[in-house]
C-alpha cells in the first residue's frame, strides 16, 4: 500500500454486516480505482482498535443485539469520533445512525447510549418499516433522487445540529412525521437506505469521495448498467 493509497474503513463488519452494506465499501474503492487511484478496503473488526488515520468510513446496518456490541466497541476505541472530528467523511447505514447518535430505545425497551457523533436520538415506531424507498435529496450537494430499501422499527428525530438527508417521497423513512429520511452533520451522514445505498446512487458515492479526497468534484464514469438499473428500480 503506498502513501497515495485510499483507506476505506470499513466498521464491524462482523456485526454490522447483516444486511449487505458492506457493499458500500467496494463501491467507493470500485469508483476510485476506475479513476486511476490505489484504494483498498480495511476491516475493522471487534477484536481491533478502531483506526483515526483513514480517509472515509462506512458502517452497516445490524439487529438490536449486534448494534449494542457495536455501541460499545466504539465507546471504547474512540477513532471513529477523532476522524469525524478532523472531517474524514462517514456513511452510517440504519442501525449506525442510531448507534451513532445521542441514544436508541430497542424493540424490547431498553435504551442504549450511543457515540454522539449525530444529534439524534431513536425510539421504536409501532410497526417496522420495511420496502423500497425513494426520496428527493436536501443536504451534502445532491441533486439526483435518492433510491433503497429500508427496514427498520426505529423512528429518528433530529435534533437542531443534524439536517435530513432527503425528502421522503416514497416510504417511511425516518418515521417520526417531519417526512424526512437520513441526517447530516458535518462529514457524517446517516441514511436508512439499504440497497447498499452507493450501489444505488453513485452520485453519494462521488460527493463522499470528493470529500475523501479534498476535491470540488471527480470526473464522471461512463456507466450505462448504474444508469439503466436506477431508472428501472424508480419506475418499479
Ligand atoms: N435494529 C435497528 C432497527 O430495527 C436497525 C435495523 C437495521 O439496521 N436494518 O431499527
Amino acid at each position: 500500500m503506498s502513501d497515495s493509497t485510499v483507506r476505506i474503513g470499513l466498521v464491524l463488519p462482523d456485526v454490522m454486516g447483516t444486511y449487505g452494506d458492506g457493499g458500500n465499501a467496494l463501491v467507493l474503492r470500485q469508483r476510485l480505482r476506475m479513476r486511476g487511484h490505489d484504494a483498498e478496503v480495511i476491516e475493522i473488526g471487534l477484536s481491533d482498535p478502531v483506526p483515526e488515520s483513514l480517509d472515509i468510513y462506512t458502517l452497516g446496518g445490524a439487529e438490536d443485539a449486534a448494534q449494542r456490541l457495536a455501541t460499545r466497541h466504539l465507546q471504547r476505541y474512540p477513532g471513529l469520533q477523532q476522524a469525524a472530528g478532523r472531517g474524514a467523511p462517514v456513511l452510517a447505514i440504519c442501525a449506525a445512525i442510531q448507534v451513532l447518535g445521542h441514544w436508541y430505545e430497542t424493540s424490547s425497551g431498553e435504551r442504549v447510549d450511543g457515540v454522539g457523533l449525530l444529534d439524534v436520538t431513536t425510539a421504536p415506531q409501532e410497526t417496522r418499516s420495511i420496502g423500497e424507498i425513494v426520496t428527493q435529496p436536501v443536504a451534502y450537494g445532491l441533486t439526483q433522487t435518492l433510491t433503497g430499501f429500508e427496514n427498520h422499527r426505529g423512528g429518528t428525530t433530529l435534533g437542531p445540529d443534524a439536517t435530513g438527508l432527503g425528502r421522503v417521497s416514497r416510504g417511511v423513512g425516518n418515521g417520526v412525521g417531519d417526512g424526512l429520511e437520513g441526517a447530516v452533520q458535518g462529514s457524517v451522514i446517516g441514511t436508512y437506505l439499504h440497497g447498499p445505498v452507493l450501489a444505488r446512487n453513485p452520485e453519494l458515492a462521488d460527493r463522499l469521495l470528493a470529500r475523501a479526497l479534498g476535491v470540488d468534484s471527480l470526473p464522471p464514469l461512463d456507466l450505462p448498467e448504474v444508469e439503466l438499473l436506477r431508472r428501472e428500480r424508480l419506475r418499479a
